[in-house]
């Protein structure tokens, strides 16, 4: 049995978590989900969106499965923790929750899969590129302010440490799934000491991994690369922004966000989350597309090993993208979250 912590989130977050877990749960494999209210539904009871419980659950079970949660744009939000469960002391203020998340836990590499499936209509074919992602740190550490009215100022943050860990964690995971290079973007002749120091590092870390080619591309240059021949690439090694644009472009060449998985993974801790946001437009219709949030419960599944319920999936969904009755609207079909969940499930019972 694995204790599992389930964040189910805001916007479409309940829809497509329930979906993922019927099917997740249709493989047999034996879950205790602990579910902790994060987001707007945790609000009213713990007055913050980021509560004590959920942090304390996940450094506890290891594990987390989470729906999206809404972030206010502009404005005075931010999420404050006072917690202390990390060894910090002290009122911290992030962003947005996802932020707060992996600084809290230390979540510092984000993995983002993105690979074509067959019947989900895209500009690409052939495409198998992992992005590896730094999370803790560039100019996501959300030091910015005012430094006068009509100037604001914020700090791009670049440690060795840092960079080394996401490094490292790019070139063994390469290793593990039969990956043969590694490229490191950044924009090193513009930015000498931050991106020069990311790109130094990474080289000389994932250069100590002989199976590996290492090489590198200007994040510009990577862009247009990306569009033109993304078929080329295989894994890519970014700073937390480059990370966050590019990966989104990776889910633009694969079908959109809909259909693209994610995990944030720290020593201590994994949580696994769609790409895309909460989607508030379609919040309570039954019209998302559950599978990003299903192919991030396949990575999860095969971190906490069990690798054979995690294929059994990912076979039942290629199946049943072959049928638009059984697809939700994103993806060209007519069925809801509901009946593409229950379809899957079923096809995973049979296998
Ligand atoms: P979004 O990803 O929620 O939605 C953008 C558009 O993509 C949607 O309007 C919809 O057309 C489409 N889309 C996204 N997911 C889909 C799905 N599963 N099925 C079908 N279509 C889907 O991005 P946004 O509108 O910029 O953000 C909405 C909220 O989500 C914001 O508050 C944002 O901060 C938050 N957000 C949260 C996370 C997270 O929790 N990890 C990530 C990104 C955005």
């Amino acid at each position: 049995m694995h204790k599992i912590t389930l964040i189910k989130g805001d916007g479409i977050g309940p829809e497509i978590t329930d979906a993922t877990i019927q099917v997740i749960e249709a493989t047999g494999v034996q879950i205790d989900w602990e579910e902790v209210p994060v987001g707007e539904n945790a609000v009213e009871k713990y007055h913050t969106p980021l509560p004590e419980v959920a942090l304390e659950s996940i450094l506890r079970n290891k594990v987390a499965l989470k729906g999206p949660t809404t972030t206010p744009f502009g404005g005075d939000y931010s999420v404050e923790i006072t917690w202390g469960g990390n060894g910090k002391k002290g009122v911290r203020k992030y962003p947005s929750i996802s932020v707060a998340l992996r600084n809290e836990l230390d979540l510092y590499c984000n993995v983002r899969e993105i690979k074509n499936y067959p019947g989900v209509e895209s500009k690409y074919q052939n495409i198998d590129i992992v992005f590896f992602r730094e999370n803790t740190e560039d100019l996501y550490a959300g030091k910015e302010h005012m430094v006068v009215d009509g100037v604001a100022e914020s700090l791009k943050i670049i440690t060795e440490k840092a960079t080394r860990r996401v490094a490292k964690f790019a070139a063994e995971y390469a290793v593990k799934n039969n990956r043969k290079t590694l490229t490191v973007v950044h924009k090193a002749n513009i930015m000498k000491k931050t991106d020069g120091l990311f790109l130094e590092v990474a080289q000389d870390e994932i250069g100590k991994y002989p199976s590996l080619e290492v090489n590198d591309r200007v994040v510009d240059n990577m862009c247009m690369q990306l569009v033109q021949k993304p078929e080329q690439y295989d894994c890519l090694v970014l700073p937390n922004l480059y990370g966050d644009v590019l990966s989104d472009l990776g889910a633009g060449l694969i079908g959109g966000l809909g259909v693209a998985p994610g995990a944030n993974i720290g020593d201590n801790a994994a949580e696994f989350e769609a790409i895309h946001g909460s989607a508030p437009k379609y919040t309570g219709l039954n019209r998302a597309n559950p599978m990003a949030l299903l192919l991030s419960g396949v990575m999860m599944l095969k971190h906490i090993g069990e690798v054979e319920a995690a294929q059994k999936i990912e076979k039942a969904l290629t199946i049943v993208l072959q049928d638009k009755s059984k697809i939700t609207v994103d993806l060209g079909g007519t069925a809801g979250t509901k009946e593409m969940g229950q379809a899957i499930a079923e096809v995973v019972a049979t296998l």
